[in-house]
């Protein structure tokens, strides 16, 4: 799972994806869906995408492969992030959890001093990766990372030894299709929740799941416009409540006024 969004020029597949995505979010958000909804009503369509990908069969991921996730970094919207926190509270037994929160401050507070300057650009294992290998949200885990497919491991093995903090992507060969689709779902997702006046921007997945994971009834409250993740770190501020709706310049203010 080594990028978070589509490196190359956008396709059928990215369009078809997009608008197939853009009627069942409008239809999540109007039946204010539980969580665990959204998840297995996306990740089934993202999958229909996936299937039909014509670089399926060069795919080299395998379970139990997880350089991305020792590497990369996943950024989510909300949702997801509330649907693995739902997903922790109601799967895993609370010590698990307690290590889990541990975990997620830990790496939250290394990606802050990261981006402080103040500690080594390292790359920054994910929390929800198990002693195994394996992910232990695997059936909630962000668009992203059901996404995104490399055709060489050997490249994911190189870029393993090189790779910077947040970076594990940039040799490495992947299904397009896969991504196109996926960068369309995700993409479309944004939109909608900013369509309907929800917070739509991106968060880093460590900080996201740890803004919300002590929060109660965290879906309810985001869907109702709270702002729970002020706390996180916002990699891609694209709409209210992280960034401000531009105000008018007073010149086009006055020219108004004249007109009228
Ligand atoms: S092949 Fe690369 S992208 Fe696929 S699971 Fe392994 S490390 Fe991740
Ligand atoms: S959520 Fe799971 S699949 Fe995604 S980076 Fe973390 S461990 Fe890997």
């Amino acid at each position: 799972m080594p990028s978070n969004s589509p490196s190359t020029s956008i396709t059928a597949i990215f369009r078809e994806a997009s608008q197939d995505a853009r009627d069942l979010v409008s239809r999540l958000v109007a039946r204010k869906s539980e969580s665990l909804d959204w998840v297995d009503d996306l990740r089934q369509l993202q999958f229909s995408y996936l299937d039909k990908s014509s670089q399926k069969r060069d795919r080299e991921c395998r379970a139990g492969c997880s350089g991305c996730c020792l590497s990369a970094q996943v950024d989510v919207t909300g949702i997801e992030a509330i649907a693995v926190r739902d997903y922790l509270r109601m799967c895993v037994d609370p010590s698990t959890l307690a290590k889990i929160q541990s975990r997620l401050e830990r790496v939250t507070q290394r990606r802050i001093d990261q981006m402080r300057g103040m500690a080594r650009q390292l790359p920054l294992a994910c929390s929800m990766l198990g002693e195994d290998g394996r992910c232990m949200v695997y059936p909630v885990r962000p668009v992203i990372c059901s996404g995104v497919f490399s055709t060489s491991r050997d490249a994911c093995l190189d870029a393993e030894q090189t790779a910077k903090a947040g970076d594990f992507s940039s040799t490495i060969p992947l299904d397009n299709d896969a991504i196109q689709a996926t960068g369309g779902i995700s993409g479309t997702l944004q939109r909608i929740l900013v369509e309907h006046k929800l917070d739509g921007n991106l968060y880093e997945f460590n900080s996201a799941v740890l803004a919300v994971l002590a929060e109660k009834n965290a879906l309810n409250r985001f869907l109702a416009g709270e702002d729970l993740f002020r706390d996180a770190i916002c990699t891609d501020a694209h709409s209210p409540p992280r960034k401000l709706a531009v105000r008018k310049p007073n010149f086009l203010k006055k020219q108004a006024v004249r007109r009228a």
